[in-house]
């Protein structure tokens, strides 16, 4: 079976929608064909200051909703990153292998600091791709799915995998990114052209998929649209009508077609009116399956105990491999 890879970060305690259709979808769908391996990423939280105890808390939310999304820890390997040291140790070996001039090209690193201003800007936000780098090769992963905003650092892992290979010999298995074209980017509900994210300019925007539902009900019925009256998907023209097909298209599996011809001849209020209940309709199962899994801590993390396990096996091999390739002195 091929591997994936993929993390997702307990920084905001509930997920949005974004990385449920961008990401954690595919992820319940892989595990079924794939060895995958799954984790939060907590090691990346931090790149940004978080409150210890509020930390602690999401990491635990955020897997209870990867459970909640569908991940059976019988069928993939589900951790939490701090619990595998190997990350942070060949995160390091990443960083040397590394341009300051490539990582400095990072298109999300030069964003989220110019929203923080410099001087709130950490180096690990800077090195935050380097570490994903180690997060990748450690696994040996064929296929990393993510959303669009992912591409790049992707890319920056194969020409290290690449570099390392060539410079040391034969270490590190090339990864693909797994990208689905029509989910790869799920757009603000208030701002059809910038990227549905945590740290958006306004939260009505944003759905979280914790939220009460009423709330997430509403948010779509107030969707920025256009002017014109037409509900046809062109992404192009009608950014904000195409985000709510691509949404309501892929939570039901109807066809984007399909839900032209539905509503065809009707207004954007019936669409909007139908999306919300959509939504209410997938939410509140979501919503009640992550708090059963809260309501047990022990069980979750159990699952992260064993998670860790079966990760740490698979990347103590990988690192062993890397430090004797560098030429570091074995430990007797
Ligand atoms: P931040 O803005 O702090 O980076 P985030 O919302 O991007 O947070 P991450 O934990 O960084 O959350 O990303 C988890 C996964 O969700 C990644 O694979 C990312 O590509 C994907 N993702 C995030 N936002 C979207 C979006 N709007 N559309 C599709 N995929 C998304
Ligand atoms: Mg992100």
């Amino acid at each position: 079976r091929p591997r994936v890879l993929s993390g997702i970060q307990p920084t905001a305690g509930s997920f949005h929608l974004g990385n449920y259709l961008g990401a954690v979808r595919q992820w319940v769908a892989l595990q079924e064909s794939h060895d995958a391996f799954y984790m939060v990423v907590d090691l990346h939280a931090i790149t940004v200051p978080q409150d210890p105890a509020e930390l602690r808390s999401n990491t635990r939310i955020a897997a209870a909703q990867l459970l909640a999304a569908g991940l059976d820890p019988e069928r993939c390997t589900l951790f939490v990153q701090s619990h595998v040291p190997e990350h942070a140790q060949l995160g390091w070996v990443m960083n040397c292998l590394t341009g300051f001039g490539e990582a400095s090209r990072m298109t999300q690193f030069k964003d989220k600091a110019a929203k923080q201003g410099t001087d709130r800007t950490s180096v690990g936000l800077f090195t935050y791709p380097i570490l994903q780098i180690a997060d990748i090769l450690l696994y040996q992963a064929h296929q990393v799915p993510v959303g669009e905003d992912q591409r790049q650092h992707i890319e920056l892992t194969r020409d290290l995998a690449e570099r390392f290979n060539s410079r040391y010999g034969d270490t590190f298995t090339m990864p693909a990114p797994y990208i689905l074209k029509e989910t790869a980017k799920i757009y603000d509900l208030q701002d059809p052209s910038a990227k549905m994210s945590k740290s958006a300019a306004s939260p009505k925007g944003l759905i979280n998929l914790l939220d009460e539902p009423k709330v997430s009900a509403k948010k779509v019925k107030s969707a920025v649209t256009d002017t014109d009256t037409v509900i046809r998907y062109d992404a192009e023209n009608k950014p904000g009508v195409s985000n709510l097909l691509t949404i309501y298209s892929t939570l039901t599996g109807t066809s984007i077609p399909e839900l032209e011809q539905k509503y065809e001849g009707k207004m954007y209020g019936a669409l909007k009116t139908d999306l919300a209940e959509v939504m209410v309709d997938f939410v509140t199962p979501f919503r009640d399956r992550t708090q059963e899994y809260l309501d047990d801590p022990e069980t979750l993390d159990a699952i992260l105990a064993k998670g860790a396990e079966k990760a740490r096996a698979v990347a103590a091999e990988t690192l062993a491999t890397t430090y004797d390739r560098l030429g570091f002195l074995p430990a007797k």
